[in-house]
Protein backbone atom coordinates (compact mmCIF):
# COMPACT_ATOMS: atom_id res chain seq x y z
CA UNK A 1 0.00 0.00 0.00
CA UNK A 2 1.22 3.56 -1.09
CA UNK A 3 1.57 6.01 1.70
CA UNK A 4 0.67 8.94 -1.36
CA UNK A 5 -3.10 9.27 -1.24
CA UNK A 6 -4.94 8.74 -4.17
CA UNK A 7 -6.08 12.24 -4.52
CA UNK A 8 -1.99 13.47 -4.35
CA UNK A 9 -2.01 10.86 -7.27
CA UNK A 10 -4.05 12.72 -9.64
CA UNK A 11 -1.85 15.80 -9.83
CA UNK A 12 1.41 16.69 -10.91
CA UNK A 13 3.79 19.12 -9.26
CA UNK A 14 3.28 22.54 -10.96
CA UNK A 15 5.25 22.98 -14.29
CA UNK A 16 6.41 27.00 -13.99
CA UNK A 17 7.55 26.25 -10.98
CA UNK A 18 9.28 23.06 -12.32
CA UNK A 19 11.29 25.04 -15.13
CA UNK A 20 11.47 28.18 -12.83
CA UNK A 21 13.38 25.46 -10.28
CA UNK A 22 15.65 24.18 -12.76
CA UNK A 23 17.13 26.91 -14.40
CA UNK A 24 17.99 27.94 -10.66
CA UNK A 25 19.74 25.07 -10.50
CA UNK A 26 21.60 25.05 -13.84
CA UNK A 27 22.08 28.34 -12.78
CA UNK A 28 23.58 27.93 -9.68
CA UNK A 29 25.90 24.85 -11.26
CA UNK A 30 27.63 27.47 -13.18
CA UNK A 31 25.69 27.62 -16.38
CA UNK A 32 24.53 31.13 -18.29
CA UNK A 33 21.10 29.91 -18.36
CA UNK A 34 18.45 32.88 -19.23
CA UNK A 35 15.33 32.19 -17.41
CA UNK A 36 11.97 33.21 -19.07
CA UNK A 37 10.31 30.55 -17.30
CA UNK A 38 9.40 32.27 -14.35
CA UNK A 39 6.27 34.42 -14.38
CA UNK A 40 6.89 37.34 -11.90
CA UNK A 41 7.90 41.01 -12.33
CA UNK A 42 11.96 41.61 -12.20
CA UNK A 43 11.02 44.90 -10.18
CA UNK A 44 11.99 45.26 -6.79
CA UNK A 45 8.79 45.85 -4.01
CA UNK A 46 8.47 49.66 -3.97
CA UNK A 47 9.76 51.18 -0.84
CA UNK A 48 6.98 52.52 0.76
CA UNK A 49 5.58 49.08 1.02
CA UNK A 50 8.80 47.67 2.70
CA UNK A 51 8.79 50.37 4.93
CA UNK A 52 5.54 49.64 6.31
CA UNK A 53 6.54 46.14 6.71
CA UNK A 54 9.13 47.27 8.66
CA UNK A 55 6.79 49.67 10.65
CA UNK A 56 4.52 46.75 11.42
CA UNK A 57 7.56 44.72 12.90
CA UNK A 58 8.73 47.38 15.07
CA UNK A 59 5.12 48.02 16.31
CA UNK A 60 4.53 44.38 17.35
CA UNK A 61 2.21 43.13 14.63
CA UNK A 62 3.90 40.40 14.70
CA UNK A 63 1.06 37.82 16.37
CA UNK A 64 -1.48 35.80 14.93
CA UNK A 65 -4.39 37.95 12.99
CA UNK A 66 -7.76 37.36 12.23
CA UNK A 67 -7.94 33.97 9.89
CA UNK A 68 -9.29 35.14 6.93
CA UNK A 69 -7.34 38.89 6.77
CA UNK A 70 -6.99 41.58 9.54
CA UNK A 71 -9.93 44.37 9.47
CA UNK A 72 -7.44 47.11 7.92
CA UNK A 73 -6.74 45.01 5.17
CA UNK A 74 -10.37 43.65 4.63
CA UNK A 75 -11.45 47.33 4.31
CA UNK A 76 -8.22 48.35 1.91
CA UNK A 77 -9.42 45.61 -0.64
CA UNK A 78 -13.38 46.88 -0.12
CA UNK A 79 -11.84 50.62 -1.12
CA UNK A 80 -9.82 49.09 -3.77
CA UNK A 81 -12.87 46.83 -5.12
CA UNK A 82 -14.89 50.52 -4.97
CA UNK A 83 -12.03 52.75 -6.45
CA UNK A 84 -10.72 50.81 -8.85
CA UNK A 85 -13.61 48.21 -10.42
CA UNK A 86 -16.72 50.02 -9.12
CA UNK A 87 -17.77 46.99 -6.91
CA UNK A 88 -19.42 47.75 -3.64
CA UNK A 89 -18.53 45.08 -0.95
CA UNK A 90 -18.78 44.92 2.75
CA UNK A 91 -15.89 43.56 5.18
CA UNK A 92 -17.72 40.13 5.50
CA UNK A 93 -17.46 39.69 1.94
CA UNK A 94 -13.54 39.84 1.20
CA UNK A 95 -11.41 37.03 2.30
CA UNK A 96 -7.71 37.48 2.22
CA UNK A 97 -5.10 34.03 2.14
CA UNK A 98 -1.49 33.33 1.60
CA UNK A 99 -1.28 34.24 -2.48
CA UNK A 100 -4.49 34.33 -5.13
CA UNK A 101 -2.80 30.30 -5.39
CA UNK A 102 -4.36 29.98 -1.81
CA UNK A 103 -7.75 31.79 -1.82
CA UNK A 104 -8.19 29.17 -5.43
CA UNK A 105 -7.07 26.58 -3.79
CA UNK A 106 -9.25 26.68 -0.80
CA UNK A 107 -12.66 27.90 -2.60
CA UNK A 108 -12.59 24.32 -4.88
CA UNK A 109 -11.77 22.58 -1.70
CA UNK A 110 -14.78 24.55 -0.47
CA UNK A 111 -17.13 24.31 -3.27
CA UNK A 112 -16.62 20.89 -4.97
CA UNK A 113 -18.12 17.90 -4.59
CA UNK A 114 -17.27 14.53 -6.10
CA UNK A 115 -18.17 14.64 -9.54
CA UNK A 116 -18.86 18.48 -10.12
CA UNK A 117 -16.85 20.18 -13.15
CA UNK A 118 -15.12 23.19 -13.54
CA UNK A 119 -15.08 24.84 -17.10
CA UNK A 120 -11.30 26.13 -17.99
CA UNK A 121 -10.35 28.08 -20.82
CA UNK A 122 -6.87 26.57 -22.28
CA UNK A 123 -4.30 27.44 -22.63
CA UNK A 124 -4.64 28.20 -18.48
CA UNK A 125 -2.32 28.81 -15.57
CA UNK A 126 -1.47 25.58 -15.17
CA UNK A 127 -2.27 25.32 -11.45
CA UNK A 128 -6.68 25.56 -11.84
CA UNK A 129 -7.13 22.27 -13.38
CA UNK A 130 -5.01 20.44 -10.69
CA UNK A 131 -6.66 22.50 -7.84
CA UNK A 132 -10.24 20.98 -9.00
CA UNK A 133 -9.01 17.75 -9.52
CA UNK A 134 -7.38 17.97 -5.73
CA UNK A 135 -10.85 18.64 -4.80
CA UNK A 136 -12.88 15.73 -6.10
CA UNK A 137 -13.77 18.15 -8.75
CA UNK A 138 -13.81 17.28 -12.95
CA UNK A 139 -12.01 19.53 -14.85
CA UNK A 140 -13.61 20.47 -18.17
CA UNK A 141 -10.96 21.67 -20.16
CA UNK A 142 -12.09 24.70 -23.60
CA UNK A 143 -9.52 24.95 -26.04
CA UNK A 144 -9.36 28.01 -27.50
CA UNK A 145 -7.36 28.42 -30.42
CA UNK A 146 -5.19 30.75 -31.80
CA UNK A 147 -7.35 32.48 -34.49
CA UNK A 148 -10.13 33.45 -31.44
CA UNK A 149 -7.16 35.09 -29.64
CA UNK A 150 -6.93 32.30 -27.17
CA UNK A 151 -10.08 33.62 -25.51
CA UNK A 152 -12.88 31.66 -24.62
CA UNK A 153 -16.76 32.40 -27.24
CA UNK A 154 -19.94 32.47 -25.77
CA UNK A 155 -20.53 29.28 -27.89
CA UNK A 156 -17.92 27.09 -26.77
CA UNK A 157 -19.16 28.72 -23.01
CA UNK A 158 -22.66 27.75 -23.77
CA UNK A 159 -21.94 23.61 -25.18
CA UNK A 160 -19.45 23.35 -22.33
CA UNK A 161 -21.97 23.69 -19.75
CA UNK A 162 -23.90 20.25 -18.28
CA UNK A 163 -26.21 20.06 -15.12
CA UNK A 164 -22.61 19.53 -13.51
CA UNK A 165 -20.94 22.58 -14.07
CA UNK A 166 -20.05 24.16 -10.76
CA UNK A 167 -17.83 27.17 -11.77
CA UNK A 168 -16.39 28.45 -14.70
CA UNK A 169 -12.85 29.90 -14.82
CA UNK A 170 -12.30 33.31 -16.44
CA UNK A 171 -8.71 35.05 -16.38
CA UNK A 172 -8.04 38.45 -18.24
CA UNK A 173 -5.58 39.81 -18.95
CA UNK A 174 -4.60 36.05 -19.15
CA UNK A 175 -1.89 33.79 -18.09
CA UNK A 176 -0.12 32.40 -20.40
CA UNK A 177 -0.69 34.03 -23.74
CA UNK A 178 -1.75 37.73 -22.57
CA UNK A 179 -4.77 37.82 -23.76
CA UNK A 180 -7.55 40.10 -22.23
CA UNK A 181 -11.08 40.09 -22.92
CA UNK A 182 -12.91 43.55 -23.83
CA UNK A 183 -16.15 44.80 -22.51
CA UNK A 184 -18.11 43.32 -25.18
CA UNK A 185 -16.46 39.46 -25.17
CA UNK A 186 -17.39 39.54 -21.53
CA UNK A 187 -20.60 40.90 -21.90
CA UNK A 188 -21.40 38.17 -24.22
CA UNK A 189 -20.01 35.54 -21.96
CA UNK A 190 -22.46 36.76 -19.08
CA UNK A 191 -25.39 36.60 -21.72
CA UNK A 192 -25.11 32.70 -21.32
CA UNK A 193 -24.44 32.79 -17.96
CA UNK A 194 -27.26 35.00 -16.72
CA UNK A 195 -29.15 32.59 -18.72
CA UNK A 196 -28.32 29.74 -16.80
CA UNK A 197 -28.66 30.77 -13.76
CA UNK A 198 -26.95 27.93 -11.88
CA UNK A 199 -23.32 28.56 -13.13
CA UNK A 200 -20.73 30.04 -10.41
CA UNK A 201 -17.66 32.40 -11.96
CA UNK A 202 -14.77 32.50 -10.76
CA UNK A 203 -12.58 35.97 -12.33
CA UNK A 204 -8.80 35.66 -11.61
CA UNK A 205 -7.79 39.59 -12.48
CA UNK A 206 -4.46 38.74 -11.07
CA UNK A 207 -2.75 40.75 -14.16
CA UNK A 208 -5.80 43.28 -14.01
CA UNK A 209 -3.15 46.18 -13.68
CA UNK A 210 -0.16 44.79 -16.08
CA UNK A 211 -1.90 45.86 -19.60
CA UNK A 212 -0.85 48.09 -23.01
CA UNK A 213 -2.51 50.11 -25.58
CA UNK A 214 -4.90 51.44 -23.99
CA UNK A 215 -6.40 48.52 -22.83
CA UNK A 216 -9.71 48.38 -20.62
CA UNK A 217 -9.97 46.18 -18.01
CA UNK A 218 -13.43 45.20 -16.86
CA UNK A 219 -13.74 42.61 -14.96
CA UNK A 220 -17.61 40.46 -14.99
CA UNK A 221 -19.42 41.06 -11.42
CA UNK A 222 -18.92 45.14 -12.54
CA UNK A 223 -20.29 45.37 -15.95
CA UNK A 224 -23.15 42.47 -15.76
CA UNK A 225 -26.05 41.16 -13.10
CA UNK A 226 -23.37 38.04 -12.22
CA UNK A 227 -22.28 39.66 -9.12
CA UNK A 228 -24.29 37.54 -6.90
CA UNK A 229 -22.89 34.45 -8.17
CA UNK A 230 -18.91 35.65 -8.64
CA UNK A 231 -15.92 35.26 -6.97
CA UNK A 232 -14.00 38.13 -7.83
CA UNK A 233 -9.86 36.95 -7.05
CA UNK A 234 -6.81 39.14 -7.22
CA UNK A 235 -4.00 39.92 -5.20
CA UNK A 236 -0.49 41.95 -4.63
CA UNK A 237 1.94 39.85 -6.22
CA UNK A 238 1.83 41.16 -9.75
CA UNK A 239 0.19 44.35 -9.73
CA UNK A 240 2.59 45.68 -6.96
CA UNK A 241 5.53 42.96 -7.12
CA UNK A 242 5.38 41.57 -4.35
CA UNK A 243 5.26 37.63 -5.20
CA UNK A 244 7.42 36.68 -1.90
CA UNK A 245 5.02 38.44 0.38
CA UNK A 246 2.39 36.02 -0.60
CA UNK A 247 -1.22 38.26 -0.29
CA UNK A 248 -4.32 37.61 -2.21
CA UNK A 249 -7.58 38.26 -1.70
CA UNK A 250 -11.22 37.47 -3.06
CA UNK A 251 -14.98 39.32 -2.87
CA UNK A 252 -17.70 37.49 -3.30
CA UNK A 253 -20.40 35.55 -1.75
CA UNK A 254 -20.84 35.12 2.23
CA UNK A 255 -21.42 31.70 2.14
CA UNK A 256 -18.64 30.69 -0.03
CA UNK A 257 -16.31 33.66 1.71
CA UNK A 258 -16.92 32.16 5.26
CA UNK A 259 -16.79 28.45 3.84
CA UNK A 260 -12.96 29.16 2.59
CA UNK A 261 -12.37 30.62 6.26
CA UNK A 262 -13.45 27.55 7.75
CA UNK A 263 -11.02 25.86 5.37
CA UNK A 264 -8.15 28.62 6.27
CA UNK A 265 -8.74 28.40 10.20
CA UNK A 266 -7.89 24.22 9.83
CA UNK A 267 -4.78 24.72 7.73
CA UNK A 268 -2.73 27.86 7.63
CA UNK A 269 -4.52 30.48 9.68
CA UNK A 270 -3.93 34.03 9.29
CA UNK A 271 -1.60 34.66 6.14
CA UNK A 272 1.57 36.83 7.94
CA UNK A 273 0.74 39.52 9.90
CA UNK A 274 3.62 41.63 8.27
CA UNK A 275 2.82 41.01 4.51
CA UNK A 276 -0.42 41.91 5.73
CA UNK A 277 0.69 45.13 7.01
CA UNK A 278 2.74 45.99 3.32
CA UNK A 279 -0.52 44.58 1.35
CA UNK A 280 -2.35 47.60 2.98
CA UNK A 281 0.13 50.37 1.97
CA UNK A 282 0.28 48.84 -1.70
CA UNK A 283 -3.59 49.32 -1.80
CA UNK A 284 -3.69 52.33 -0.36
CA UNK A 285 -0.41 53.96 -0.88
CA UNK A 286 0.89 55.33 -3.92
CA UNK A 287 -0.19 53.81 -7.50
CA UNK A 288 1.58 55.91 -9.91
CA UNK A 289 4.96 53.40 -10.15
CA UNK A 290 1.72 50.94 -11.72
CA UNK A 291 1.81 52.94 -15.14
CA UNK A 292 5.51 53.05 -14.97
CA UNK A 293 6.31 49.45 -14.66
CA UNK A 294 3.90 48.82 -17.35
CA UNK A 295 5.72 51.21 -19.95
CA UNK A 296 8.52 49.55 -19.22
CA UNK A 297 6.84 46.00 -19.82
CA UNK A 298 4.99 47.15 -22.95
CA UNK A 299 8.54 47.96 -24.57
CA UNK A 300 10.27 44.70 -23.65
CA UNK A 301 6.50 43.11 -24.84
CA UNK A 302 7.06 45.06 -28.31
CA UNK A 303 10.69 43.94 -28.75
CA UNK A 304 9.47 40.23 -27.63
CA UNK A 305 6.75 39.95 -30.31
CA UNK A 306 8.96 41.56 -33.40
CA UNK A 307 11.58 39.57 -32.37
CA UNK A 308 9.61 36.12 -32.34
CA UNK A 309 7.74 36.79 -35.99
CA UNK A 310 11.19 37.48 -37.41
CA UNK A 311 12.36 33.78 -36.90
CA UNK A 312 11.42 31.06 -39.23
CA UNK A 313 8.75 28.68 -38.02
CA UNK A 314 7.66 30.89 -34.80
CA UNK A 315 4.62 32.76 -35.17
CA UNK A 316 3.53 35.18 -32.01
CA UNK A 317 0.37 37.29 -31.30
CA UNK A 318 0.30 40.61 -29.67
CA UNK A 319 -1.20 40.29 -26.68
CA UNK A 320 -2.49 43.28 -24.33
CA UNK A 321 -1.76 42.54 -20.96
CA UNK A 322 -0.15 40.04 -18.88
CA UNK A 323 4.11 39.67 -18.87
CA UNK A 324 3.63 36.66 -20.76
CA UNK A 325 3.63 35.70 -25.17
CA UNK A 326 2.89 32.43 -26.09
CA UNK A 327 4.67 31.96 -29.41
CA UNK A 328 3.68 28.87 -31.82
CA UNK A 329 6.65 26.61 -32.83
CA UNK A 330 4.30 24.07 -34.82
CA UNK A 331 6.22 25.34 -37.83
CA UNK A 332 9.15 23.34 -36.30
CA UNK A 333 7.91 20.36 -35.35
CA UNK A 334 8.58 18.12 -38.15
CA UNK A 335 10.68 15.11 -39.60
CA UNK A 336 13.47 17.22 -40.88
CA UNK A 337 13.78 19.11 -37.47
CA UNK A 338 13.03 15.80 -35.74
CA UNK A 339 11.39 17.83 -33.23
CA UNK A 340 7.59 15.80 -32.48
CA UNK A 341 5.96 18.39 -29.92
CA UNK A 342 6.69 21.69 -27.77
CA UNK A 343 8.05 20.07 -25.06
CA UNK A 344 10.98 18.28 -27.15
CA UNK A 345 11.34 22.14 -28.48
CA UNK A 346 11.83 22.95 -25.26
CA UNK A 347 13.80 20.33 -24.06
CA UNK A 348 16.34 21.15 -26.86
CA UNK A 349 16.37 24.89 -26.57
CA UNK A 350 17.57 24.73 -22.65
CA UNK A 351 20.12 22.16 -23.55
CA UNK A 352 21.78 23.77 -26.71
CA UNK A 353 21.20 27.58 -26.11
CA UNK A 354 20.57 27.56 -22.14
CA UNK A 355 17.35 29.06 -22.10
CA UNK A 356 14.44 27.78 -20.29
CA UNK A 357 10.59 28.87 -21.30
CA UNK A 358 7.59 26.66 -20.61
CA UNK A 359 5.81 24.27 -22.91
CA UNK A 360 2.45 24.99 -24.15
CA UNK A 361 1.18 21.61 -23.34
CA UNK A 362 1.76 22.76 -19.63
CA UNK A 363 -0.54 25.11 -20.07
CA UNK A 364 -3.08 22.92 -22.40
CA UNK A 365 -2.67 23.92 -25.78
CA UNK A 366 -0.16 21.87 -27.62
CA UNK A 367 2.27 23.42 -30.38
CA UNK A 368 3.15 26.52 -27.78
CA UNK A 369 5.36 27.69 -25.52
CA UNK A 370 5.09 30.27 -23.41
CA UNK A 371 7.72 33.20 -22.42
CA UNK A 372 7.83 35.38 -19.23
CA UNK A 373 9.17 38.87 -19.91
CA UNK A 374 9.32 40.26 -17.34
CA UNK A 375 13.08 40.18 -17.32
CA UNK A 376 15.82 42.84 -18.51
CA UNK A 377 15.89 44.04 -21.85
CA UNK A 378 19.93 42.75 -21.64
CA UNK A 379 18.74 39.81 -21.21
CA UNK A 380 15.84 39.41 -23.87
CA UNK A 381 18.23 40.41 -26.32
CA UNK A 382 20.22 37.93 -25.93
CA UNK A 383 17.37 35.16 -25.20
CA UNK A 384 16.04 36.22 -28.44
CA UNK A 385 19.11 36.03 -30.49
CA UNK A 386 19.86 32.30 -28.93
CA UNK A 387 16.43 31.67 -29.92
CA UNK A 388 16.93 32.49 -33.51
CA UNK A 389 20.02 30.80 -33.75
CA UNK A 390 18.53 27.44 -32.36
CA UNK A 391 15.78 27.97 -34.64
CA UNK A 392 18.05 28.02 -37.61
CA UNK A 393 19.86 24.96 -36.39
CA UNK A 394 16.93 22.72 -36.91
CA UNK A 395 16.83 23.44 -40.67
N1 LIG B 1 -3.56 33.28 -11.02
C1 LIG B 1 -2.72 33.36 -12.07
C2 LIG B 1 -3.30 33.40 -13.43
C3 LIG B 1 -1.34 33.42 -11.86
O1 LIG B 1 -0.52 33.49 -12.91
C4 LIG B 1 -0.85 33.38 -10.55
C5 LIG B 1 0.65 33.43 -10.34
N2 LIG B 1 1.23 32.20 -10.20
C6 LIG B 1 -1.76 33.30 -9.49
C7 LIG B 1 -3.11 33.25 -9.76
C8 LIG B 1 -1.36 33.22 -8.06
O2 LIG B 1 -0.51 34.21 -7.66
P1 LIG B 1 -0.14 34.45 -6.15
O3 LIG B 1 -0.36 33.18 -5.42
O4 LIG B 1 1.28 34.87 -6.15
O5 LIG B 1 -1.06 35.53 -5.66
N1 LIG C 1 2.16 32.50 -11.94
C1 LIG C 1 3.52 32.24 -12.14
C2 LIG C 1 3.72 31.41 -13.39
O1 LIG C 1 2.79 31.02 -14.01
C3 LIG C 1 4.25 31.73 -10.94
C4 LIG C 1 4.47 30.26 -10.79
C5 LIG C 1 3.23 29.55 -10.39
O2 LIG C 1 2.71 29.81 -9.31
O3 LIG C 1 2.77 28.75 -11.20
O4 LIG C 1 4.84 31.20 -13.75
Amino acid sequence: MSIISDSLKRIKPSPTIAVTQKARELRAAGNDVIGLGAGEPDFDTPNNIKNAAIKAIKKGDTKYTAVDGTPALKKAVVRKFKRENNLNYSTDQITVGTGGKQVLYNTFMATLNKGDEVIIPAPFWVSYPDMVLLAGGKPKIVKCTEQEGFKLTAKKLKKAISKKTKWVILNSPSNPTGAGYTKKEIQNLAKVLVRNKKVYILSDDIYEHVKYDNFNFFTIAQISKLKERTLTMNGVSKSYAMTGWRIGYAAGPKDIIKAIGKIQSQSTSNPSSISQAAAVEALNGNQSFIKKRSNAFKERRDFVVKSLNSIKGISCLQPNGAFYVFPSCKGLLNKKTKLKTDTDFVKKLLEKKNVAVVQGSAFGLDGYFRISYATSMKNLKKAMDRIKSFCESLK
